[in-house]
Parts: structure tokens; C-alpha cells; sequence
């Protein structure tokens, strides 16, 4: 074990990066001045505006890393990171365009058409174009290979049907990128004949239904593909190679802040209201959390300076995954040293509705984009120990 090393370099940060941070901050500081959004708890999967991430978009903050014919700035990674770090902060409604931003508008920059990338990055960058991710379905979750969701070949194109299932805002978004067999796995080859499809919403035969969690929200839908045609053009990279492009989509789906700041809107309510009157116990829970988030954010940067140089940092990205969902659901726990008092919910006390919202969302931290087991897998096999 003693020969592990875990690659999280601490990036250069220019002025640039610390003045646009300050702009966000100030644009953020006056929203919620004007009462123009309510801070939620995990807002990047509960917190929907079309219109603030429209402004957003106005903003230039939005597929900032992208190149500017498709409406991008070009700027690094780390610029992306500042941003998506203050939104996450202050609990900013940003759920609608964050999958496109994050993870769809850099598939179709790899993998997509010149037409997609014409049409449609000049659209998500601007917030007015949102994805959704067909991945999941019945029947396959960590086993995603095991899809069953069919592409038929049609004359000018692929006929779609099958069922996704917890699509995530599928119900606001105009797009899928959808996982799907076009040919059947050869023995011990279960991973090769799986394809990835742009398929818009509203095409005919797709049928959309909401699934309600346990916090109320009906933030994620089943999906339903009922010979779904799309055209030839729809292929997203190349025909049964679906599978690479998937786990090269990873480390932006897993090292981002999201990972470990979906509940930081409580902890910053929660201390500024006890700061004046911590005890000696309540003194070492705040040191422990802000211990761990600055040891979490150094390893986010790091994985986020990974890819700026052009990397594909997997086995950190799962490292971050697994050790921020646990902060963040940890520390909804640690908070109620502040605050004993909970269920409480509707009394008006805006720390005791995000610590309700915050305790009955958390569960689903450690399962999306993949489980911690999944997780501690890929981090063993990167290491050497499976
Ligand atoms: C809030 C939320 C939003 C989501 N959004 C989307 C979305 O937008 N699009 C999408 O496609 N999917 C989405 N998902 C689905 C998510 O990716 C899956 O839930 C996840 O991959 C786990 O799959 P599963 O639910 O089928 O659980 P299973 O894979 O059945 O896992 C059940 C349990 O078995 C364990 N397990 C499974 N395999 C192994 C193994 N090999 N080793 C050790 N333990 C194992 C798991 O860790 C877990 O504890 C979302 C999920 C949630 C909770």
C-alpha cells in the first residue's frame, strides 16, 4: 500500500479567476438581496428557474469553457469551477441547465455533429436548452451494461424503444442523450454493441411521467421510448461505442463540487445563527466540517486542473464522489448539535426547512451517478487491489 499515489495537483489560480469569482458573488449577493430566488438545499437536482439559469446564460456563465463559434468563452476549467462553487453555495435554483452544462454540451463537443455543435451548444450556453441523461433503467443501474433499451436500424435512421427510469428534470429539458443496445453483447463482450443517441423530447412516441421522492419533489421521471425514430444524424459518436464514451463522461459527472456542497446552504445558516455562541462541542463540529470541506474542495480543484491539462482523472473523481456524498449527508447529522429540533418543517424558520429538506434528500447523495460501492471498486481497481 505504501506506493499509492493519488494524483491531486493544487492548481495555479490567476487574477481572472478571482475576479470572476467576485462578479458571481456580487450577482448572487443581489439576488437574493431582491428576494429573485429562495435558496434551496441540493439545488442543483431540487432548485428549478428557468429564468435564472436564463440569466445565467445572458451572464456568459454557462458553457464558459466552450469554444466561441458555439457560444462558449474559452476559458479553463477552473473558471467553470468558480462559478458552479458560488452557485452551489448560496442554494441557487440551478437544476435546470446544470446536466447540459456539466455534461451534455461536452459530449456533443467530442462526439457530436457539426450540426449539433451549430445548433445546439449556442442554445445551452445561453440557458435555454436543457438535457436530460438516459442512462438507468428497470433493470440496470450499477450494471449499466446491462441496458436493454433497443436501437433498431430503420431506413434513414434508428428506431428507439425501451424505458429509462430516474431521468433527472427529463420533464423540463427539449433533449436525452440515450444509452441503447444496437447489437447483442458477444460472450465476455457485454460492454461493445451499446450505443449513445440524441433524442429530443418531443418526438412522438416518448412519454414522460414523474416519480415523487420521499422529500415531495418530483424531480425525476420514468421515460418511455416507443419506437421512437430518430435520424441517422442522431448518433452520438460512433455506432457501438457508446460504452467509452460513457466512462470518459465520468469525471465531469463525479469530481465536481455538486459532490460535496449539495448541503452547504445548511451549514452556512446553521453558523451564522450559532456563531456567537458556540460551546466547546459545538466549536469541534465546526472545526471537523471545515476541516473536510477545504480537504474536499483541494481534491475537487485538483481533479478539475486534471482535466484542464487534458486528463481523464476516473479514479479521483470516484475518490471525491465517495468522500464528499458522505460529507455532505454526515454533516446534515452533525448540524443537529445546532439545531435538535427538527420535522418542523412549514413554521416559517427557513434553517429548519433546509435542515427537514436536507435530512430527507440526503439518502440519494451516496446512490446518484453511480453508488459508493461502485465507487470504492473503481478506486480499487485503479490502485492495484482488485
Ligand atoms: C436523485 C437521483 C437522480 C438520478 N438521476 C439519474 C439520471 O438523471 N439519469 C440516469 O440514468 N440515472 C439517474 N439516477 C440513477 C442512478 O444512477 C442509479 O440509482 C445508480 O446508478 C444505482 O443503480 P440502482 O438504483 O439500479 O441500484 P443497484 O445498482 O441495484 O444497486 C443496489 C445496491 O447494490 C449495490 N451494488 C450494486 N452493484 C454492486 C457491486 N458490483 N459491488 C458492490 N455493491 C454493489 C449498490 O451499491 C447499491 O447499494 C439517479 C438516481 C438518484 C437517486
Amino acid at each position: 500500500m505504501s506506493g499509492i499515489r493519488f494524483n491531486f495537483p493544487a492548481p495555479e489560480l490567476d487574477q481572472s479567476i478571482y475576479d470572476l469569482r467576485s462578479e458571481v458573488r456580487t450577482f448572487l449577493r443581489e439576488e437574493i438581496c431582491n428576494d429573485r430566488f429562495t435558496p434551496v438545499t441540493d439545488c442543483w437536482c431540487a432548485g428549478v428557474d428557468l429564468d435564472f439559469s436564463r440569466k445565467l446564460g445572458q451572464k456568459g456563465w454557462l458553457g464558459v469553457t466552450w469554444p466561441k463559434q458555439y457560444g462558449g468563452r474559452e476559458l479553463s476549467a477552473l473558471h467553470r469551477y468558480v462559478i458552479t462553487e458560488e452557485l452551489l453555495a448560496v442554494g441557487a435554483p440551478v437544476h435546470a441547465h446544470w446536466i447540459a452544462d456539466r455534461q451534455s454540451g461536452p459530449l456533443i463537443l467530442s462526439s457530436g455533429t457539426e450540426d449539433m455543435k451549430r445548433n445546439i451548444l449556442p442554445r445551452i450556453a445561453a440557458g435555454e436548452c436543457f438535457f436530460a441523461l438516459g442512462l438507468s433503467e428497470p433493470e440496470a443501474g450499477s450494471d449499466l451494461a446491462s441496458v436493454k433499451t433497443r436501437a433498431r436500424k430503420v431506413d434513414g435512421g434508428w428506431e428507439i424503444t425501451g424505458t429509462k427510469l430516474w431521468s433527472s428534470g427529463a420533464q423540463h429539458c427539449q433533449y436525452m442523450t440515450v444509452l441503447a443496445r444496437t447489437s447483442d453483447p458477444l460472450e465476455g463482450k457485454r460492454h461493445e454493441g451499446l450505443t449513445q443517441f440524441l433524442v429530443p423530447l418531443d418526438s412522438q412516441g416518448v412519454a414522460i411521467s414523474g416519480i415523487r421522492d420521499m422529500s415531495g419533489l418530483m424531480h425525476f421521471n420514468e421515460s418511455h421510448f416507443d419506437s421512437v425514430f430518430v435520424p441517422d444524424d442522431s448518433v452520438l459518436g460512433k455506432v457501438g461505442e457508446g460504452w467509452k464514451q460513457i466512462t470518459s463522461e465520468l469525471a465531469l459527472e463525479r469530481s465536481g463540487p455538486e459532490r460535496f456542497l449539495s448541503t452547504f446552504i445548511v451549514v452556512e445558516h446553521a453558523l451564522v445563527r450559532a456563531a456567537s455562541d458556540l460551546d466547546a462541542r459545538q466549536a469541534a463540529i465546526v472545526g471537523g466540517i471545515i476541516a473536510r470541506v477545504r480537504a474536499l474542495r483541494a481534491m475537487s480543484l485538483g481533479v478539475a486542473a486534471l482535466l484542464e491539462s487534458g486528463k481523464s482523472p476516473d479514479v479521483e473523481a470516484a475518490l471525491v464522489k465517495d468522500l464528499g456524498t458522505r460529507f455532505e449527508q454526515d454533516v446534515v447529522e452533525r448540524l443537529r448539535a445546532f439545531r435538535p429540533i427538527l420535522w418542523k418543517s412549514g413554521n416559517g424558520d427557513v434553517l429548519d426547512d433546509l435542515m427537514t429538506d436536507s435530512l430527507l434528500r440526503q439518502p440519494s447523495f451516496t446512490l446518484r451517478g453511480g453508488t459508493n460501492e461502485v465507487l470504492k471498486g473503481i478506486v480499487a481497481r485503479g490502485i492495484g487491489l482488485r
